[in-house]
């Protein structure tokens, strides 16, 4: 099969043909109809995060399951699903508690994926969907329904469920309170709708570029902040009445914004940290401060999702028009053009570039 692979950090990624191993017990192999490209693929691209080449990277996907490892009967070929980075053994501490996106024994294996050669490939966040097909877990899937467009679905796979659970699941944000999203990305345009869903009364956006202020307005953004014009400060504070706001929202992987969010965030308030920054990076904060004036840092990995509770709700959402997903695609590719996609993702005003496989054109397998 075809697969787009990273043979050097800091290099366009590379159309090679690959080996895939079948699928083992408790495994699947998906071939896919559609992979959106996310930041995270991009950082992984640049070195930020490390990890051994050659790779494959790709983690935001749908398709249809084609093959199916000993014992698993909770999908059959043909269905149709999501495929997501988030692997869980499910009996854990954590996620006996619900919370699998921080499973402390996910069981990561030796890579399913191998040059001609022979040479391993390493399977990019357990995932690997800048491919034609992947072999992953059954507990990164989660069913779709049939009238659902792959292009569409594979958005729910990360940038949408780690928008939309920063506030639903993370944060547990109630209705009525004031919401800030720090940057307007992928995944700030989605946690802007989810604390619209969520019925915050104010929902004020910050962003370095203007037109991400447009989108977040879009998603649902009462209000936004050009942190470029002025003291970004002053400005959150003159809309939420001087306290600053209950919620804040940090989805960019920038430890300046982290910095400034305490700044930001009302007495008794929630700084919610989803943006994920480079290995080496620390902040800087005065825990004082935070101690006396009761605010909380609330780690938010993936949105803390649970795949078979959240991502029904999402498509539902999807369907009666709250949740916006077709607006969140910008452009698509075919797989050979994949660098030009991550390119212009690269520039920061896409909102998300799919690839669209083979597949994708011709239907089911
Ligand atoms: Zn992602
Ligand atoms: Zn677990």
């Amino acid at each position: 099969m075809k697969a787009a692979l990273c043979l050097a950090f800091n290099q366009p990624l590379s159309i090679e043909t690959v080996t895939l191993a079948p699928p083992r017990p408790g495994e699947v192999e998906v071939t896919l109809g559609a992979c959106a490209i996310c930041h995270s693929d991009i950082h992984y691209m640049d070195g930020a995060w490390g990890g051994r080449l050659p790779a494959v990277y790709g983690h935001e996907a749908a398709g249809w399951v084609t093959a199916l490892g000993d014992g698993v009967t909770a999908y059959a070929k043909g269905q149709r699903v999501l495929v997501t980075l988030i692997r869980a053994c499910g009996h854990c501490a954590c996620c006996a508690s619900g919370r699998p996106t921080v499973c402390e024994d996910p069981h990561y294996r030796d890579t399913p994926v191998s040059l001609p050669d022979g040479t391993p490939v390493t399977q990019g966040m357990a995932t690997g969907a800048f491919a034609e097909k992947v072999v992953v877990h059954t507990s990164q899937l989660a069913p779709l329904p049939d009238d659902m467009p792959l292009d569409v679905a594979s958005l729910l796979s990360c940038g949408v469920i780690t928008g939309t659970g920063a506030v639903f699941n993370s944060a547990k944000m109630p209705a009525g309170v004031t919401a800030l999203v720090i940057g307007a990305g992928g995944v700030g345009l989605n946690a802007v709708q989810g604390a619209r869903i969520a019925g915050a009364r104010r929902v004020i956006a910050m962003d370095v570029a203007p037109e991400k202020l447009a989108a977040a307005a879009e998603f649902g953004a009462t209000d936004g902040v050009l942190a470029t014009a002025g003291d970004a400060r002053d400005q959150v504070r003159a809309l939420t009445g001087g306290r600053g706001a209950d919620y804040v929202y940090v989805t960019v992987g920038a430890v300046r914004a982290y910095e400034q969010a305490l700044g930001f965030c009302a007495p008794g308030g929630s700084v919610v940290m989803a943006g994920m920054t480079a290995n080496d990076e620390v902040m800087h904060l005065n825990p004082g401060n935070t101690a006396y004036l009761e605010q909380s840092l609330v780690g938010s990995r993936m949105g803390s999702t649970v795949l078979a509770r959240d991502i029904p709700r999402l498509i539902e959402h999807y369907r009666q028009g709250r949740l916006k997903l077709d607006e969140l695609i910008s452009n698509r590719y075919p797989l050979e053009r994949i660098n030009e996609a991550i390119e212009d993702a690269r520039k920061g005003v896409s909102r998300r570039n799919v690839i669209l496989f083979d597949a994708f054109g011709k239907g089911a397998p």
